[in-house]
């Protein structure tokens, strides 16, 4: 069989995949996708979109107003003892995530063929992908295969965070929950999707911890039914993003390059932008090959990355013994607590 000769291939079909595609698309550079698995496929996620992520889905182009199962402007921050309820002007969108990546990659199969489902990439080298199915060489390659990816030969991605999640059926939650005080280095939530919820909680730091019992203690104090066996875990890369993220003609995005907020957990709006971005700087080094890939990219990056180092550096005080005293200091005026939320989902 002749092997198979992209200028592009993209490892991986999330959100910074089908960003990436989005762009080279409109550049016809001649690409693929490979993904592991078959569309739609389970992905654990909370699902919230905020303002960030849907100015990107917006610039790209992407329909995903279809598959917003709620819109939701209100919080409600709860301690053990207090709730406080605090409306923010942009709202979020809940979105179930299996159903919006798959609605995003039928956009992008909607106008290539070459998209490949079920193939998972079992060594990259010399330009060569292998899968347990095929051959592909490449010019570039954008991995955008996540925290567990093979991409984790070239990362070396090391102090993940954790989070673990069940969806609870026929709930009518109008807003968002958020529970600073259930553990110490993250969150836990509740984000509502019209007839269920996702209730979560996410730890961004490497520390061992008994998530199901702390997951089972805030479903107690919010009259939520804990079910053990629905309980999901998934690693999150909140521990700082890759400083290298180009490799020679590869290109690291989104969770594959630990591209999420050490704060809030968001992820989305980093990977949408790090893959829009990854195949911008790809296309223009194939028109010109002069054009530097590591400065290019990291140029793009850099305010994602400021951002980030901003967090990290707000998050290694917040989520530390200070963090009561600073939830109480919040919680004793409206202003305080404002600005507490914007600094966490900022
Ligand atoms: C419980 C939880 C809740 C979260 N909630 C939110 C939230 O509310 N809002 C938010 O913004 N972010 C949230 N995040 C973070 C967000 O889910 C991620 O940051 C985001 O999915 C990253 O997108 P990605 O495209 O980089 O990777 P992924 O979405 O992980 O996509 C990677 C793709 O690569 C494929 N792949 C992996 N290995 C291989 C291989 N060897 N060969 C081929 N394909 C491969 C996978 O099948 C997958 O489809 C949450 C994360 C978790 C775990």
């Amino acid at each position: 069989m002749r092997m198979k000769k992209f200028d592009v291939i993209i490892m991986g079909c999330g959100p910074a995949g089908v960003a990436a595609a989005k762009v080279l698309l409109n550049n016809n550079v001649n690409f693929c996708m490979i993904d592991k698995e078959t569309f739609p496929r389970k992905k654990l996620c909370a699902g919230g979109l905020t303002d960030k992520s849907i100015r990107v889905l917006d610039e790209l182009e992407f329909e995903y107003q279809s598959v917003v199962r709620q819109e939701c402007s209100t919080f409600k921050l709860k301690t053990k003892r207090k709730m406080r309820s605090l409306d923010v002007k942009r709202s979020i969108l809940m979105v179930d995530r299996t159903e919006f990546d798959n609605h995003n990659l039928e956009q992008i199969k909607g106008q290539t063929k070459n998209v490949f489902e079920g193939e998972i990439v079992t060594d990259i080298e010399n330009n060569i992908i292998t899968t347990n199915k095929d051959k592909y060489e490449y010019k570039y390659v954008i991995l955008a295969d996540g925290v567990n990816g093979y991409s984790r030969v070239f990362s070396k991605i090391k102090n993940v965070g954790y989070s673990v999640e069940i969806d609870v059926q026929e709930r009518n939650d109008e807003d968002i929950t958020i529970s600073f005080d259930t553990l110490r280095d993250g969150y836990a939530w509740i984000f509502p999707k019209g007839n269920y919820s996702t209730i979560g909680l996410g730890k961004f730091k490497n520390v061992k911890d008994d998530y199901k019992k702390l997951l089972k203690d805030f479903c107690l104090d919010n009259d939520v039914e804990f079910d053990e066996k629905m309980v999901r875990g998934f690693p999150i890369p909140a521990g700082g993003y890759i400083k290298k993220a180009v490799v020679d003609n590869k290109i690291l995005v989104g969770d594959a390059a630990g591209l999420v907020d050490p704060i809030s957990g968001e992820g989305i709006y980093y990977a949408l932008v790090s893959g829009k971005y990854a195949a911008e700087v790809v296309s223009k080094k194939l028109k010109n090959n002069k054009v530097d890939l590591k400065r290019e990219y990291n140029g793009k990056m850099v305010k994602s990355h400021l951002i980030l180092s901003y967090k990290r550096f707000t998050s290694r005080i917040f989520y530390s013994p200070l963090k009561h005293f600073l939830i109480r200091l919040a919680y004793s005026n409206k202003l305080l607590l404002r600005l507490g939320v914007f600094i966490v989902f900022l």
